[in-house]
């Protein structure tokens, strides 16, 4: 019988050259950079091998004066920035696929507080991008710029050319480029040929697809990227307005349109706020326009919803960067037949904040992502069992999911044990919190392959004491028995308990989450929430709340609610919901005081106090380890009682959901491995 998704593996032509599949990794960016241009080419490389057959760079900074940092992004600002990105190219071409490379030219994006050169725009005003508060503004570019903006563009095009791409865009999407702030109305009240109609806006976003398909268009495809609609309603581009019009205005004039939402919050909004496919009617009028191959993303991990986009003529190609980072071989298990093999995307963005905290990019569901080059991990392969030891695993959150999976994986024979009935650990219990619901995938996966291996046992409903360890004979023993919420409200602010936090009717997350109706005991009458954590726990835990009909107040030391959060694109989104829902959110204010009836708060700008009425409060702060039985076995190791000890997870340190699967993760493929002196990975240095 025919694979159902074959028409993914139809080859496309792309201009003069063909894409040996539907699979299209969009660019994205990743941390890495012209910083670590060899991490960079080997993780792109196990996409490629993965089975994208295209694969592209994240932005590339096409001169000095559209300098990003302190992101660290592509570089092609003169010949000597060739070498490191032919090492990408390289290792895409070697499995057969097609490289391309994003060129960008970020006049009011970028700061320029490397080069410390103007910032060239449209028009002058504040700079937007960078910590968006930059204290720089941009010069009006005037014809000389124009020409030289397409001089460097050009001259970027044939470095790419030379440094072997197959694909050269022209970016204009996410108003993060020039092209783009050319055509927006808002940054453009220019009187000259480039500024007025529409057609005179969109006249330079033309000139540079006509001069990079002049000046490389015989080797190379020319793609642009476009945004459609920035869901600013009629003050920016909308996909029935102004968006449609440009579409059809270059309809057949680059050879691959890639087209999204705007800004990058919204083409890369988390499973909070958008589901699969989220893009689609936004992007689905461009194939009407125009018969040159169109790729849109959407977070599509289903080859069903794949083989659907393209049936229904959204797409011809299937975009992606979050789902290609989950699981690089995405597009192989596919064509294997192996569906419930796919570690899907979970949505939580972790992977931007590789970008948004300047740090190699992280994945929650692929551990070995960004740690390609470094560590030499590989998402699919691993190193085989060195003896017949075998190992048990205390606690079956995401930390011994992973542990179990990957010895598993190896070949050692596992036992996971679990104190709850239900495995999971904190994925169970924050998935079902308002928006998180695609997280169960981290155990969802991990259960399924899990499943499969003989060699692996999984006991739920265990509770094991250290004694009780001790006495089945396990030599080698992980613990990844978690955390536990503080109950003192102690945390980075508040250096000792909060006076009065052993009161009545004080709860912690894992309360609200442990089953029982917290709210049926008490009512929902006011509830505040005390927000020393920062991430997501304290805004889901408002929301919930909320939508349960309690009047929620939430305290917070930081600046904004949910302030971490930010590094995710989610911040905006978190502060206008709980907003719309009636919480009250009082920023940079610490809970002082807790009484029977009211809490006593401290804004920690003025100083000034404020009493407040109360019924339940929640305390979102630091977390405990659940590491006491570690150290009750310790004596055991040391006396060579027992073979191996290691502790893992939250019960190591409290971290997020990836930090615990990596942690699982290191544990499993450092077993028995020898272990190395000084920093446990390789480090790129410029001699
Ligand atoms: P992590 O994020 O590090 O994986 P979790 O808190 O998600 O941590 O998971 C830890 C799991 O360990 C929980 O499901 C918990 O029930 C389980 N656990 C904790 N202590 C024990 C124990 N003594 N015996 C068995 N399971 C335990
Ligand atoms: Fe998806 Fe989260 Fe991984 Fe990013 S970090 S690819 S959003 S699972």
């Amino acid at each position: 019988m025919n694979n159902p998704y074959d028409i993914l593996f139809e080859t496309v032509r792309i201009g003069p050259v063909t894409a040996p599949n539907r699979f299209y990794q969009v660019p994205h960016c990743n941390g890495f950079g012209y910083r670590m241009p060899q991490a960079l080419a080997t993780m792109r490389g196990i996409k490629a091998e993965g089975g994208w057959g295209v694969v592209c760079t994240e932005e590339v900074e096409i001169h000095h004066s559209s300098d990003l940092a302190p992101y660290f992004e592509g570089r092609l600002w003169n010949d000597d920035d060739i070498p490191g990105l032919a090492l990408m190219a390289d290792a895409v071409h070697k499995h057969g696929s097609l490289a391309g490379i994003e060129l960008v030219y970020n006049g009011l994006d970028a700061a320029n507080i490397y080069s410390r050169v103007p910032s060239l725009a449209p028009v002058s005003m504040g700079v937007i991008g960078g910590s968006g508060y930059d204290p720089v503004q941009t010069r009006r570019m005037d014809k000389e710029d124009i020409r030289n903006l397409r001089k460097w563009h050009r001259d970027a095009a044939l470095r790419a050319k030379r440094a072997g791409f197959d694909i050269v865009y022209c970016y204009a999407a996410h108003g993060m480029t020039a092209a783009i702030q050319f055509i927006l109305e808002r940054y453009n009240d220019r009187t000259d040929e480039y500024g007025g109609s529409l057609e005179n806006r969109v006249r330079l976003f033309r000139e540079l697809i006509e001069d990079t398909k002049d000046a490389v268009g015989d080797k190379c495809a020319v793609a642009v990227r476009f945004a459609v609609d920035e869901l600013l309603g009629d003050d920016g581009l909308t996909h029935q307005g102004q968006a449609y019009d440009v579409v059809a205005m270059l309809a057949e004039l680059p050879d691959l349109w890639d087209v999204n939402i705007s800004g990058w919050s919204n083409d890369s909004v988390t499973s909070r706020f958008g589901g699969e496919g989220h893009q689609e009617k936004y992007i689905s009028f461009v194939k009407s326009l125009t018969t040159k191959p169109v790729v849109g993303v959407g977070r599509y991990t289903s080859p069903d919803s794949m083989v659907s986009a393209i049936k229904r003529g959204v797409v011809d190609m299937i975009g992606a960067a979050r789902p290609s980072i989950a699981d690089p071989f995405l597009p192989t298990k596919i064509k294997e037949g192996r569906i419930d093999d796919i570690r899907e995307c979970i949505g939580c963005n972790i992977c931007v904040t590789g970008d948004t905290r300047y740090v190699p990019i992280r994945c929650t569901q692929n551990p070995t992502m960004g740690e390609e080059w470094r560590r030499d991990w590989h998402p699919e392969i691993i190193a085989p069992k060195k003896s017949d030891r075998e190992v048990m695993i205390i606690g079956a959150g995401p930390a011994g999911l992973e542990a179990a999976r990957a010895l598993g994986q190896r070949g050692y024979g596992v036992t996971l044990l679990e104190a709850r009935k239900e495995l999971g650990g904190r994925v169970l219990r924050e998935s079902a919190l308002p928006g998180l619901n695609e997280w169960r995938r981290v155990m969802d996966w991990r259960l399924t392959q899990i499943k499969k291996m003989k060699n692996v046992a999984v006991y739920p409903s265990s509770p094991m004491t250290a004694q009780e360890i001790l006495e089945t004979g396990a030599q080698n023993i992980v613990l990844a028995t978690g955390a536990t919420y503080r109950r003192d409200g102690m945390g980075r602010t508040l250096r000792e308990p909060i006076h009065g936090f052993d009161s009545q009717n004080i709860f912690n997350p894992d309360d609200l989450m442990g089953g029982e109706s917290v709210i049926g005991k008490l009512g929902n009458g006011n509830w505040v929430i005390y927000d020393d954590d920062h991430y997501y726990m304290g805004g889901v835990l408002a929301e919930l709340l909320a939508t349960q009909g309690c009047q929620v107040t939430l305290i917070t030391p930081a600046p904004l609610v949910s302030y971490w959060s930010q590094f995710t694109l989610e911040q905006e989104r978190i502060q206008h919901k709980l907003t719309k829902l009636g919480v009250r959110i009082f920023a940079r204010t610490v809970l002082s005081e807790i009484q029977n009836d009211c809490v006593r708060m401290t804004d920690m700008v003025s100083g000034n106090e404020t009493e407040f009425p109360r019924d339940g409060i929640v305390l979102v702060s630091d977390r405990i380890s659940n590491d006491s039985m570690y150290y009750e076995l310790k004596p055991a190791l040391d006396k060579g009682r027992i073979h191996s000890l290691r502790l893992i997870g939250d019960a190591e340190a409290p971290n997020i959901i990836a930090q615990a699967v990596f942690s699982g993760h290191l544990a499993a493929r450092e077993f028995e491995e020898e272990k190395l002196e000084g920093t446990p990975f390789k480090v790129e240095r410029i001699m």
